[in-house]
């Protein structure tokens, strides 16, 4: 079997996504790169890579994909600034792209969010009404075979219930393949979809926090939950008027009856923040 069915390249869109990222970063961002040279990454885990929205608009396919698809555009734009890094050698520290100064035409008021702009970018100017604890969510689990030691890693979403492995462990399932001439029986196959294991080590931790906001210029308003995560977690009180720029998604939280209410159950996932 070959390498290519195991580690699956870029599709043509990432690919081109990937490429774009990196000519952007290299052409407005090398003082960034310069500064990250002189940062010491035990001090500061984490380098909140600010780009102006404006520069991703202007690149079309950037602008097309960033705005269609924004949660898996920021993921390639992070994997990007890691290559980068590890190229730059910067040693340990971690970027995250953090756009800022969206357009005028992007901002909204809390009490005008729909059901309808769910998946769309926003930036929203908030008083902060409340304040969550610090969380840490596994963001990818490291699942290894107790059979062979393969490993697979699963990305997981915030709120939801931990994905595993699609399948049983793809090393011991090829083997018996070969071994059962093709018909794997169902008891062992039963066998090997438990054999992925989830491990501690390798599994990757990432600070989240709640925040409550409303619109400043109402009281009134119902407030509604904003997702920030990393450098941003515990840098904010009840109070502060910050600006928020993010993706509008739906409160995964089962338990909430909001039935006469559907505004209530969206949330905005926070890409950056800007104190105000
Ligand atoms: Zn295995």
């Amino acid at each position: 079997m070959s390498d290519e069915r195991l580690f699956p390249g870029p599709s043509p869109v990432q690919a081109d996504t990937l490429n774009a990222w990196r000519e952007l970063f290299e052409s407005k961002h090398s003082a960034d790169f310069a500064q990250l040279k002189g940062t010491d990454c035990l001090e500061q885990p984490i380098f909140p890579f600010e780009v102006n929205y404006r520069d991703i608009d202007q690149n079309d396919l950037l602008s097309l994909y960033f705005n269609e698809m924004p949660v898996s555009t920021i993921e390639l734009a992070n994997e990007v600034l890691r290559t980068m890094v590890a190229e730059y050698e910067v040693s340990d520290i971690r970027c995250i792209l953090r756009p800022v100064s969206l357009p005028p035409e992007r901002t909204k008021s809390i009490s005008a969010l729909r059901m309808r702009n769910r998946g769309t970018i926003v930036s929203c100017v908030v008083r902060i009404k409340d304040v969550g604890p610090r969380l840490g969510y596994l963001q990818e689990a490291l699942y290894v075979c107790a059979k062979c030691d393969h490993r697979e890693t699963v990305k997981q979403r915030i709120a939801r219930e931990r994905k595993r492995p699609e399948g049983p462990c793809k090393e011991c399932f090829n083997k018996a393949m070969v071994d059962f001439e093709g018909k794997i029986p169902y008891s062992y196959y039963e066998r090997l979809r438990n054999s992925m294991k989830l491990t501690a080590e390798g599994s990757f931790y990432k600070d989240i926090q709640y925040l409550s906001v409303s619109d400043i210029d109402d009281s009134s308003s119902q407030p509604i939950w904003v997702i920030i995560d990393d450098e941003f977690v515990d840098e904010f009180d009840v109070g502060d008027t910050v600006r928020i720029n993010g993706i509008v998604q739906i409160d995964p939280v089962p338990d909430r009856n909001f039935m006469k209410d559907t505004r209530r159950i969206l949330q905005i996932h926070a890409f950056s923040v800007e104190p105000l």
